[in-house]
């Protein structure tokens, strides 16, 4: 069961004074001091206020570079002083989070392949507990939102209260357009659960190239995440890791002048009252559709009866598929997507089987 998060509120953590999007950018890794520098001025005069680098890599195969290592937190320290920017890293155990803190980085993440792992989330945990430290929680590596919100538990039973989380979407061993499956609908299930917790999403991570950032920072935005991390380097052909996906500050720019920002609300009264309309129009079609959802399950208890009176199986697939396929046909017909129709008509037929399996087991 769920717990509640006790969260301090992203407007009082002192960061992303810019208007909404939060942006939080900055190359895949520092690399050199030279890089770094030169990647945060150019942020810097876009307006962007915090600055990303990895410092210790998680990398899949041995022999990549593992990152740079504790020295590029000074850099880190550099950036805070000479441009103002604030900084942040991964981290992925408590000898990360205490060199973190020594060094005074602002804020710190934990990448997806930690998330995963809730004996090194506690260990992170523990070692931020008393600090003032904020932390993004990025998704697990596999699609599994009670491991995410797991995660998010741990550090708040751990006091920490500037807690967020970033969507980098979900390794997969098949062949994708995109370097990770989006999964939005865990996201989207995520926000529901727990509005207050902001959100941003990880287009670099998920997209893998350059050219898919657009579309997959206007669809989180699309569907109201509160910010973006955007991976950008000053060469990024030459970056140490992750270059077809980083863009230069530049091109950053550019990107966010594409991005459009949808408000979460109107003032507008037109507007107001006609959303109220439609919505009460949908309220009352949810009635009817548990109404008749109500009335199909009777009639479905009904066969179960009758099936246990003549000492019949429940289920029986042949005719089952029959359904789906002549569901699926009329659905078309009628401008739903088959997915969409076989989803609703699957959840349905798993609670009917269900229902009858309970009447087939009483007495
Ligand atoms: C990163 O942000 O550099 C990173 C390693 O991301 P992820 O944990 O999403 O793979
Ligand atoms: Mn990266």
């Amino acid at each position: 069961m769920a717990r509640q998060l006790d969260i301090i509120p992203v407007e009082e953590w002192g960061f992303f004074t810019l208007p909404k999007p939060m942006v939080i950018a900055g190359p895949c890794s520092a690399e050199t001091e030279e890089q770094v520098m030169e990647t945060a001025k150019g942020l810097r005069a876009l307006g962007i206020n915090m600055f990303r680098a990895g410092i210790w890599k998680p990398r899949t195969h041995p022999g990549c570079f593992e990152g740079i290592g504790t020295q590029g937190l000074r850099w880190l320290q550099r950036v805070k002083q000479e441009t103002g920017l604030k900084v942040c890293t991964e981290v992925a155990n408590e000898k990360h989070v205490y060199e973190c803190l020594k060094y005074g980085i602002d804020m710190v993440w934990v990448g997806a392949r930690t998330t995963a792992n809730p004996f090194m989330v506690q260990e992170i945990a523990n070692a931020l507990r008393d600090t003032d430290m904020p932390v993004l929680v990025k998704n697990p590596v596999n699609p599994d939102l009670d491991l995410w919100i797991g995660a998010l538990e741990r550090l708040n039973m751990a006091g920490i209260k500037k807690l967020g989380v970033i969507h980098r979407g979900f390794t997969s061993f098949r062949k994708l357009k995109y370097r990770n499956d989006p999964g939005w609908k865990i996201a989207v299930e995520l926000r529901t659960r727990y509005p207050e917790l902001p959100f941003f999403a990880d287009p670099s991570h998920m997209g893998g190239a350059r050219g898919f950032i657009l579309e997959l920072s206007q669809r989180a935005l699309d569907l109201g995440l509160d910010g973006l991390m955007i991976e950008s380097h000053c060469n990024p052909e030459c970056a140490l890791s992750d270059a077809s996906q980083q863009l230069t500050p530049d091109q950053l720019h550019e990107l966010l002048g594409e991005i459009r920002v949808r408000e979460k609300q109107s003032d507008d009264k037109d507007f107001t009252e006609n959303l109220q309309q439609l919505r009460a129009n949908i309220d009352v079609i949810d009635e009817e559709l548990l109404k008749l959802l109500q009335s199909r399950m009777d009639i479905s208890r009904q066969i179960g009866e009758y099936k246990k009176a003549h000492n019949v199986a429940i289920v029986q697939a042949q005719r089952w598929d029959e359904i789906l396929d002549e569901m699926v046909k009329q659905g078309a017909a009628h401008g739903l997507p088959e997915e969409f129709v076989a989803a609703v008509y699957n959840a349905i037929h798993t609670a009917s089987v269900q229902a009858q399996n309970e009447i087939l087991e009483k007495d």
